[in-house]
């Protein structure tokens, strides 16, 4: 991810970038289109969407609590991934609503916020 994605996101704002010309959104956020080339400008995405895909995660290098579950969600015009933390994957479906949690880490550096999906529905 971008230091402009990072340093929003410290801000509790999560920052996509959007083009001038076609339109098009993208995370993390880039100078240039991906789609078209033109220079783009940022746009602040709803801190709440809808799962449109996602993955159980069996084999990790880094985290020690497996298995987890990574989803990509669209959080208004732009997709957003992440790690589901209050769900299991037998628990969720496409079409879900997830809020992003934005948290600070323990750390010196002023960069050091992360985020992660919280699913807002109950469980079935
Ligand atoms: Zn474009």
């Amino acid at each position: 991810m971008s230091a402009e994605f990072l340093s929003a996101l410290c801000e509790g704002r999560i920052l996509a970038s959007k083009c001038g010309e076609c339109g098009s959104c993208s995370l993390p956020p880039r100078r240039r289109c991906p789609e078209c080339g033109a220079e783009t400008g940022y746009v602040e995405l709803p801190h709440r969407g809808r799962i449109i895909t996602y993955s159980e995660i069996h084999v990790s290098a880094s985290r020690a609590e497996l298995p987890y579950v990574v989803a990509i969600a669209e959080l208004g015009e732009a997709r957003l991934p992440g790690i589901v933390r209050n769900a299991r994957y037998e628990d969720i479906a496409i079409g879900d609503e997830i809020e992003v949690i934005i948290e600070k880490r323990p750390s010196e550096s002023p960069l050091s916020c992360w985020y992660f999906f919280r699913l807002t529905k109950q469980k079935r």
